[in-house]
């Protein structure tokens, strides 16, 4: 079978889906007019970001069984216009939750120790900064999580296992049971309360109506003075003009951000100007392991349909119902 790649994918990856008897074609890039006549011949198509699967896309490819995302998102795929053809669309939720927990372990580490101000001043010949005993401990301090599903649950679980921390979290949307389920881990508060208590706050809430700038001036107020805000969602969930301001007047004291509300930010962003603000480009999911993880996962998806099995993580489930899929075991 031709398994398309619109852009390449970790060689170990490729390797499994060529072990396993199939043809592995990577387009020269991603543009659509590049992709569309490989379409003609697919059988399978591993998607990363670059390219979306449009209706134009997989209505040009008659034997198409399978599109398998590398992430956990389909913000880039036609799912039914997939569905209207009878094409399985996949992905890998999940895969980068502890990736993007480490991230923010480190972020939050990183933040309270200093780090970056202690790195600066040992290079700048102010050794004697030690004395101003800068760093903070984490222990037994409280972190307080906004969004409280997979990467949220990580975050907690580590946080009460390496440093004794007590574990908020507010996500309304968790039905009882699960809350029963967590009881030892966290307490479940609203958000004043989060904002109020909290020597850490760390956002893990998907970007939506009601997420968007929901910390603010308001919730800034409500902060410890000390507090440290870690956003790994997205970046419009935290009002950035705000969390300026509030770093700006030592309303809060700092902010690690791997998601901004420009992605690069604009060069004249007072955010690249503030000390107290720790950035990375988006990149907490982004580790060696785990892209080869989020590719290999994605080959196992395709190799299950291709070799007549129900796959993993299916987005359009109501299409294994058509004729076309009852073989599967
Ligand atoms: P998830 O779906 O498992 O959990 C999200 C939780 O947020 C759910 O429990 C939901 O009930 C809760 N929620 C929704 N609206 C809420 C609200 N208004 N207030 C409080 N809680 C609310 O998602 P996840 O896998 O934990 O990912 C969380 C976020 O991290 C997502 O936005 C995702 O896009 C982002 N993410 C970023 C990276 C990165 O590279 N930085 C990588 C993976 C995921």
């Amino acid at each position: 079978m031709n398994i398309i790649l619109p852009q390449t994918i970790e060689s170990e990856a490729v390797e499994r889906l060529e072990e396993a008897g199939h043809t592995v074609v990577t387009a020269p890039d991603p543009k659509p007019e590049t992709v569309l006549p490989l379409m003609k011949n697919a059988h399978a198509v591993i998607l990363r970001t670059g390219i979306t699967m449009t209706r134009k896309l997989i209505e040009a490819a008659a034997d198409l069984k399978i599109i398998s995302r590398t992430g956990g998102g389909f913000d880039n795929v036609d799912v039914k216009a997939a569905t209207d053809n009878e094409v399985i669309v996949t992905s890998n939720l999940g895969v980068n939750s502890i990736s993007v927990c480490e991230h923010v372990l480190a972020m939050m580490l990183s933040l309270a120790k200093q780090l970056p101000l202690l790195d600066r001043a040992v290079r700048n010949d102010n050794y004697s900064i030690r004395y101003q005993n800068l760093s903070r401990d984490l222990n037994t301090k409280t972190i307080g999580l906004l969004g409280f599903g997979r990467i949220g649950v990580l975050v907690a679980t580590a946080c009460q296992a390496v440093f004794n921390m007590k574990v908020l979290a507010c996500d309304p949307y968790l039905a009882d049971e699960v809350k029963a389920q967590y009881a030892e881990l966290a307490h479940f508060v609203d958000k004043e309360q989060l904002c109020r208590e909290s020597d850490v706050i760390s956002v893990h809430v998907p970007l939506t109506e009601q997420t968007r700038h929901a910390l603010s001036t308001a919730e800034f107020e409500l902060m410890k003075s000390g507090a440290i805000v870690i956003n790994t969602s997205r970046g419009p969930v935290i009002d950035e003009e705000a969390l300026v301001e509030a770093l700006r007047n030592n309303v809060i004291g700092g902010a690690g951000l791997d998601v901004q509300s420009q992605e690069p930010p604009d060069p004249e962003s007072p955010l690249l100007k503030l000390d107290k603000v720790l950035l990375t480009p988006h990149s907490a999911a982004l580790t060696n392991e785990c892209v080869t993880r989020m590719a290999t996962e994605a080959a196992d998806r395709t190799l299950e349909v291709l070799a007549g099995k129900k796959p993993l993580n299916v987005a359009n489930p109501e299409v294994l119902a058509a004729q076309r899929w009852q073989h599967l075991a």
